[in-house]
């Protein structure tokens, strides 16, 4: 019952703090690439996370 279709987008990009699907990609096998959203409460959990680092800017 291997019913695959090749056009099928096997590449996915998620985000690594909150693992939001960002989008997909053509790929041959399934890859998970981790990348960073750019969702507001994504961005401020990250903040909230890293309390103990000094951000600057
Ligand atoms: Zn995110």
């Amino acid at each position: 019952m291997s019913n695959f279709s090749a056009s099928l987008d096997l590449g996915s990009i998620v985000c690594k703090h909150c693992h939001e699907m960002i989008g997909t990609f053509d790929a041959e096998k399934v890859i998970i690439y981790y990348s960073d959203c750019q969702e507001h409460t994504c961005l401020k959990e990250r903040q909230v996370g890293q309390g103990e680092q000094m951000l600057e800017e």
